[in-house]
């Protein structure tokens, strides 16, 4: 049995990669998790990774004294250490330097084997890793994932804050649905039913009222039996709503959001990039528009038939994804297809002031222009074979001043997909939730 040692009152004085041969000489202390070790003979060696990197750390036999070497001898792989030691340059280590340790603390010793080499020397398929989702995302490449995303949600929202946006939290417990019952997920809420919200679409609409610009990150439970690989039943929904402002307006809204995402990425996550071998290019500052109307045209021509009002399947958008490049718009959704709080055209009320925003042949947003007006609200959500009635407290705002407005809800997970190069939305998201995984 290898005994563990405490923590104590040793810190980390630096990340591995902040180590360079400059400091040939000095004393630091590094934590992180074994990778590699080695027996060359007379020397013992492992690497030591932590989230800058990875640092080489080196033992002589005839050196370092009989603990050190009985320490480095019992090291499993994913094992959390502590090294104090010397900065030494070393030619053939990578970077140039390495670590001679005078003193190494064991803080938890990994069993043996490992479930998943997160390494990925050993390659295991998507469903193994996400058994196994905990070590799976120590991985460089989850890091490096998780990192751009994190960076595409701070410049997101650093631009909307910017633009006196006030961040919100809706009510995820719900009575009624936004849109249609169908992808509900039910909960008993004490004595009555209850069910977990599929959109925050009618608090942040309510909410311009009183904030005027409000936007929200948070979870969206759709129950839909998907099994595609962007479709997840628990997703993260980057939803915008404006007061005075139109589906104009917050298309540009979106398009200079997201722009400014692919901007702080490519700028700030080079190597994160390099890691995923992904390269990313950063789209024009204005994305290309064409109606829905133009796209059946478009893809009917190129041989795809889609009857007028139907919604765009996948051999569709494939082909549009083709045809009109990388991040576009599709806007004049017919009334069919969009749910009831979408804006009628005026001309036109067979189509709607609705967009969605679409890179290659993923959707990643939808949003539109709202309708504000009672009347037409009740008459649009009878024509959705909706009751009027559970909408009563919903209707409160509108009945009393509630201003035009628009907005969209863009998904954080399939934004991440483009942002990263994958192409399973669950490589996107610490823990999926999909038709057959509720654990881990
Ligand atoms: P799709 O047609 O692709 O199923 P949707 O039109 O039903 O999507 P919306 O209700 O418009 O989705 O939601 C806004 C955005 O939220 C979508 O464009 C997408 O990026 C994201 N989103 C919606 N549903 C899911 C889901 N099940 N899994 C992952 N992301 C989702
Ligand atoms: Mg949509």
């Amino acid at each position: 049995m290898v005994k563990l040692d405490d923590l104590g009152n040793l810190r980390r004085t630096h990340l591995s990669n902040r180590i360079t041969d400059q400091m040939e000489g000095q004393e630091v202390v590094v934590m992180g998790r074994v990778v590699d070790v080695r027996d060359l003979g007379g020397i013992k060696f492992f690497v030591l990774h932590d989230v800058g990197g990875a640092v080489q750390v080196t033992a002589l036999k005839t050196k370092s004294g009989e603990e050190i070497i009985s320490k480095i001898n019992s090291l499993t792989q994913e094992t959390s250490v502590a090294v104090r030691g010397k900065v030494v340059k070393a030619r053939q280590a990578p970077r140039g330097v390495e670590i001679v340790p005078s003193e190494i603390r064991i803080l938890n010793l990994a069993q043996v084997p490992l479930p998943l080499d997160p390494m990925g020397r050993v390659k295991a398929n998507l469903d193994t890793r996400l058994d196994a989702r905990a070590i799976d995302l120590r991985s460089p490449q989850a890091l490096a994932i998780f990192r751009i995303r994190n960076k595409a949600l701070q410049a997101s929202r650093q631009y909307l804050l910017s633009r006196g946006f006030v961040e919100v939290h809706t009510p995820k417990i719900v009575a009624t649905a936004t849109e249609s019952g169908a992808a509900l997920f039910p909960i008993s809420y004490f004595d009555r039913e209850a069910f977990l919200s599929q959109s925050p679409q009618l608090y942040k609409e309510v909410l311009t009222g009183a904030l005027d610009r409000v936007f929200e990150v948070g979870p969206i439970f759709r129950a839909e039996e998907h099994d595609t690989p962007r479709h997840l039943n628990e997703a993260i929904s980057f939803d915008i709503e404006m007061a005075y402002a139109t589906a104009e307006d917050v298309m540009n809204t979106l398009e200079k959001m997201v722009w400014q995402a692919f901007s702080d990425v490519e700028k700030y996550c080079q190597p994160d990039l390099k890691i995923l071998g992904h390269s990313l290019k950063v789209p024009g500052e204005h994305f290309p528009r064409i109606t829905y109307t133009e796209a059946i045209e478009m893809v009917g021509k190129a041989g795809v038939k889609i009857p007028w009002g139907e919604d765009l399947p996948t051999p569709a958008v494939k082909k549009l994804g083709e045809l009109v490049g990388e991040a576009y718009f599709i806007t004049d959704w017919p009334s069919e297809i969009k749910p009831f709080y979408t804006m009628p055209k005026k001309d036109n009320p067979k189509i709607t002031e609705s967009f969605d925003l679409m890179y290659g042949e993923l959707e990643l947003a939808s949003g539109g222009t709202r309708v504000h007006q009672p009347d037409l609200l009740v008459k649009q959500l009878r024509e959705k074979g909706l009751n009027p009635e559970n909408f009563e407290s919903h209707l409160l705002s509108y009945r009393y001043g509630l201003a035009p407005h628009s907005g969209w809800g863009l998904g954080l997970d399939r934004f991440t997909m483009v942002l990263t190069g994958m192409d399973n939305v669950r490589e996107c998201v610490l823990f999926p939730r999909d038709r057959s995984r509720l654990t881990p």
